[in-house]
């Protein structure tokens, strides 16, 4: 039998770990990878801009690798269309391409407010190794940055910010920082912290337009004095890249692509991966999209592992996960944290900037927040806990009154829910990775 054809579009997490999984599994049939941008992580251009890595560091894949992968490359290109019945993508540098299977998997985009003046030179997003080549080049110790919006993606820029510049401004719409990452009183915590170490934070502030005179920037907001800038960076959401689909017969929304727990799309030999695809979260049973490295590097595995053939691999589900530090401060939160109806236990120890916020299903937990200094040995160690406590589903039985009275002692719980030992045969595949060569 003739081996299928494979094409992959996007060279990100989720497009690699496919190529990555398609040779591990021994699939020897011809890949083709049509990128906009060579492969890299944009989870790491934070360190970057921190100067903790160079930009090589970022590659996930090199030439010399993805020749011994036998792939064929095609970047700086992007597909015009998509003829998803007849099995060809059309490439906006005239190239058709003829697929036994498609993997779609272009990511998001960065967006900005509609407002005047928001693609002034001096206005950078933070999304792309082109985004943070440009900020590492203009920023200066001298400078203030204006960063708007205080979302995750901005907090994993904020210490590189605060390393490098002078003077750091938050300017966020919502009442509070991280609406979609933590609660209010964690909010408040993380805040506190910040503002101590003398980040300026305004909340409930609307930018309106900015202006430009000389290299000075202004951001002007609705009701507030406007702030002036030497750089100003946004944060401000991100949208998928599937514009390209229009037309295509792959059935998509706004929000993304809707998958099967195959990655498969309503498309015949049509997949989708990362960012794109509303795939299943592990947690709650719905599909939707989880804009997050973990996510689109199992999707991209377990797409690539159906596409190898041979290989039914059923995927149990994404666990929304965002683990960020700033300025020595450790904020994380797992799975359904802002289910508002559900029970939950808490811990605060305002002394110690500590937070713990367990949410719980039963005797499961379901989601959780935590917050505390990075210098307290429990920190680091209780992330991956409290993450694999909502992974597992495992139940806590006595352990949860227990954890009632002791919020801040999670290994014992951990420990005797034998959370390990039911997470340890639970691998994407099924099967212990094997790395291909190279
Ligand atoms: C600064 C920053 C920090 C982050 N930190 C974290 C973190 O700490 N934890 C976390 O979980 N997540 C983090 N993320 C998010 C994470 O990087 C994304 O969820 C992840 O990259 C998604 O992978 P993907 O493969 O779906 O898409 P991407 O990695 O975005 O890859 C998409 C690929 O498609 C290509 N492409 C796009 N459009 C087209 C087109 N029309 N035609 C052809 N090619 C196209 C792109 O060039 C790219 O190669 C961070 C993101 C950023 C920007």
């Amino acid at each position: 039998m003739a081996e299928k054809h494979h094409v992959i579009v996007g060279a990100g997490t989720a497009g690699i770990n496919a190529i990555r999984t398609l040779r591990q599994l021994g699939d020897k049939g011809p890949i083709t990878l049509v990128s906009a941008e060579p492969p890299y992580s944009r989870m790491v251009l934070p360190y970057f801009l921190e100067q903790r890595i160079s930009d090589a560091h970022a590659t996930t894949a090199t030439p010399v690798q993805l020749e011994r992968w036998g792939v064929e490359c095609r970047f700086g290109v992007r597909p015009k269309h998509l003829d998803a019945g007849g099995k060809t993508l059309h490439l906006d540098d005239g190239e058709s391409l003829k697929f036994d299977n498609l993997l779609i998997a272009t990511g998001s985009s960065a967006v900005r407010p509609p407002v005047p003046g928001a693609d002034l030179p001096g206005v950078h997003s933070f999304w792309t190794m082109a985004d943070a080549r440009a900020v590492h080049q203009h920023i200066r110790p001298e400078h203030h940055v204006v960063l708007i919006g205080a979302g995750f993606i901005a907090f994993t820029i904020l210490d590189g910010l605060l390393q490098r510049a002078g003077k750091v401004t938050i300017v966020e719409v919502a009442p509070r920082i991280l609406p979609r990452m933590v609660d209010e009183t964690g909010a408040a915590i993380a805040a506190a912290w910040l503002k101590a170490r003398g980040l300026t934070l305004l909340t409930n502030a609307k930018v309106t337009s900015l202006a430009a005179a000389g290299k000075q920037l202004t951001v002007n907001l609705a009701g507030s004095p406007a702030i002036t800038a030497d750089l100003v960076l946004m944060a401000t959401g991100i949208r998928p890249n599937l514009d390209w689909l229009a037309d295509s017969g792959v059935e998509h929304g706004d929000e993304g692509i809707p998958v099967d727990n195959k990655l498969r799309t309503g498309a015949p030999g049509i997949y989708a991966a990362g960012d794109v695809a509303a795939g299943p979260n592990r947690v709650t049973g719905a599909y939707e999209v989880h804009a997050i490295e973990t996510t689109a590097m199992e999707h991209g595995r377990v797409a690539g592992a159906n596409m190898a053939g041979g290989h039914e691999v059923a995927y149990p589900g994404s666990v929304l996960m965002n683990i960020v530090s700033v300025a020595g401060l450790d904020m994380a939160s797992f799975g359904t944290w802002d289910d508002e109806h559900a029970e939950t236990i808490i811990g605060e120890a305002p002394e110690r900037h500590a937070y713990r916020k367990y949410v719980f299903q039963g005797e499961r937990m379901v989601g959780a927040i935590m917050i505390g200094p990075g210098t307290q040995t429990w920190s680091e160690n209780d992330v991956g806990m409290i993450k694999g406590l909502v992974q597992s589903g495992q139940p806590l039985g006595a352990w949860k009154s227990w954890l009632q009275q002791r919020p801040f002692e999670i290994k014992k719980p951990y420990l005797a829910s034998r959370t390990t030992r039911a997470l340890m045969p639970d691998t994407i595949l099924g099967a212990p990775s094997i790395s291909p060569r190279g």
